[in-house]
């Protein structure tokens, strides 16, 4: 705070008249110091979001790939497709095909998978589930 001393009548009175220049400054910068770590927060989080909602996607399709399996009484490699599987009325309802992050996209397999091995896959980083074996 900037003090001023205004002498009235022989006797020092303080007086306060708002703040300094180098105060305000020090507080706009720790705003944006506080702001910039919100950023890099929120942009991580929502990276790994994305990454969660891309498995679950991943994880519905496999789960509906073998209920069209069972169902229909098809065996591990038969030929499926997106439109066999996924859909209004079908196992799985339209998931999309874009990974939420919006960039990444999701393949199908042409074929129904062994145990084991997903269905689908996405081409966004580490998006895949490495052990698909309960499934
Ligand atoms: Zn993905």
């Amino acid at each position: 705070m900037k003090t001023n001393y205004q002498v009235t009548a022989g006797l020092r009175q303080r007086s306060t008249k708002g703040f300094t220049l180098i105060e305000i400054t020090l507080v706009i910068s720790l705003l944006l110091g506080l702001i910039a770590v919100l950023f890099i927060g929120i942009t991580a989080y929502k990276a790994g979001s994305d990454k969660a909602k891309c498995q679950l996607i991943q994880v519905t399709c496999q789960k509906a790939v073998r209920s069209y399996q069972n169902l229909g009484s098809h065996n591990i490699g038969d030929a499926v497709t997106e439109a066999d599987v996924v859909g209004p009325g079908l196992y799985a309802a339209d998931p999309g095909i874009v990974c939420p992050d919006g960039v990444s996209v999701l393949s199908y397999a042409a074929t129904i998978p062994v145990e084991g091995t997903a269905w689908v896959t996405c081409t966004g980083p580490s998006h895949n589930v490495a052990n698909t074996a309960g499934w």
